[in-house]
């Protein structure tokens, strides 16, 4: 065996970081194509049990990898993320790869064209093994909504990795990729890394394209990164952000050094601790870790204060108002007729669409479908969408006045550890509430990460959310990494 493949075989077993692994593609100490087909075989052993890829991409993956070991075998200047091996949720679109979003809907559609967050990745000479399992159309929490099987959380496998993005955040956790992109809707990217013990980001809406994602709720989506350490999901953010003309909410504002800011020392930040986010139905081991983390802010020199966020209350039914209506409306072109699967029983024209429709969605999404479509309705419109969206205001306007008086805020992610399979499955309302620390931002358009923050007593992570303001990534790293530095 040639000695470079013993160093792929080395390198997936211990999770690297992404710098480090670069260096070793450009010098020629490992090939790209290599350490693509060992993560192959590493997904090929771990996959059956954990069920994180729906679909891998070999071919085109194998082909970037020999492109990047041809630059570095010539000793040209190597891009950001040459050879790196990246996952992709798959609910983002790759040209000619299945787009499953998790949904039966979707059967048999080979999307045309690259979402941009996926032709940056791979600009950049990120390898791109694949599409990872998600709940049906990123609806969920826990990725049992998926048509195809729940993801199983690689620290416990009778659990689940949290949802939406499920299968980004257990790939990461596995090393089944070095860094996966994922979607946060009202959660989706922080809560399923926080569950799986890694790094997750959401960034402020319109600082990553969403052209190529398949809508959910336009006004919420945001496509973000999974990584092992802080550093290295802010290297992914600055690959794919930016502005992009065709996404008209993407910004235009620039896109700073992410890596270089995250390595600004914490100490002197002001840092906010909402009241309203350790309440009731907090669990006692999460509050405990967290309460440690903020501790190891204080040691690292960030000025901790109380501040307080009353209509926080109102947020989770806010965003299931907001979130069910823009759904209702985005899951319309899902007839039968232009994407994937089409219903046998096709007697009538509207039989064709109904029929479609109820044989290709799953039940979450049908309730949210409905409840979107009544929120929607004349005569309830101006009760309930209407409503929210002046709610939705509020909230906006409550984080921009914390906002004058601290630089990040800090709370936990989810208010429990990763909970059992099947669990909360029977009771959607229970399952929606797992939300409750996330939804509040996602509403706001502001930018969060969660880092992991300590473990209880059985071993299972807890992430610590970090929110900054509109554009403010690079303050939301720099508290992450001395949290992420503190080992709490
Ligand atoms: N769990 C939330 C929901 O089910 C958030 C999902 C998401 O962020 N995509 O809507």
């Amino acid at each position: 065996m040639p000695s470079e493949s013993k160093t792929a075989e080395t390198l997936v077993e211990t999770p690297q970081r992404l710098s480090a692994l670069r260096e070793e593609i450009a010098s020629g100490n490992v090939k790209a194509v290599e350490l693509a087909s060992r993560y192959y075989e590493r997904i090929a052993a771990l996959n059956p049990v954990l069920n994180v890829y729906l679909s891998l991409s070999k071919e085109r993956a194998l082909a970037q990898a020999g492109r990047v070991d041809g630059l570095a075998a010539k000793g040209d200047p190597l891009p950001p993320l040459a050879g790196i091996p990246i996952g992709i949720k798959d609910v983002l679109v790759m040209k000619g790869a299945p787009a499953t979003a998790g949904s039966k809907i979707l059967e048999g559609y080979h999307p045309p064209y690259d979402a941009t967050a996926v032709t940056r990745l791979e600009a950049a000479g990120a390898v791109l093994l694949g599409k990872l399992n998600c709940d049906e159309f990123a609806m969920g929490s826990s990725n049992e909504n998926s048509a195809f099987g729940p993801v199983r959380n690689p620290v416990d496998p009778e659990r689940v990795p949290g949802g939406s993005s499920g299968g980004s955040a257990a790939a990461v956790a596995a090393n089944m990729a070095v860094g996966t992109l994922g979607t946060d809707t009202g959660g989706s990217i922080r809560q399923p890394a926080s569950f799986c013990g890694v790094v997750g980001v959401m960034p402020t809406y319109g600082r990553v394209s969403r052209y190529g994602l398949i809508a959910f709720a336009s006004s919420l989506d945001r496509v973000g990164p999974f990584a092992g350490n802080v550093r290295d999901a802010a290297t992914l953010l600055g690959v794919i952000a930016g502005h992009d003309e065709r996404d008209a909410t993407s910004s235009a504002a620039p896109v700073p050094d992410f890596a270089a800011e995250s390595d600004n020392p914490a100490a002197g930040l002001r840092i906010g601790v909402p009241a309203e986010y350790f309440g009731e139905g907090l669990d006692p081991e999460v509050r405990a870790a967290i309460e440690k983390g903020i501790q190891a802010l204080k040691a690292a020199g960030c000025r901790v204060q109380p501040v307080s966020l009353p209509h926080t209350r109102y947020a989770i039914p806010t965003y299931y108002l907001i979130a069910t209506a823009e759904a209702s409306a985005n899951l319309a072109r899902f007839d039968g007729v232009r994407y994937g699967y089409r219903s046998g029983r096709s007697e009538s024209l509207s039989a064709m669409y109904r029929h479609t429709r109820d044989e290709g969605f799953g039940a979450e999404v049908k309730r949210r479908i409905l409840l979107g479509t009544y929120a929607l309705s004349a005569g309830y419109y101006d009760a309930y969408y209407g409503k929210a969206q002046q709610v939705r205001r509020l909230l906006a306007e409550e984080y921009l006045r914390a906002f004058a008086q601290v630089d990040a805020l800090v709370t936990p992610t989810s208010p429990v550890p990763p909970f059992k399979l099947g669990e909360k499955t029977g009771d959607p309302l229970s399952m929606y509430l797992a939300d409750i620390y996330t939804v509040t931002a996602s509403l706001a358009g502001i930018c969060g990460v969660t880092v992991p923050c300590g473990t209880t007593g059985a071993g299972l992570p807890v992430g610590m959310q970090i929110l900054a303001s509109h554009m403010n990534e690079a303050t939301a790293f720099r508290v992450a990494r001395a949290v992420e530095a503190a080992k709490v």
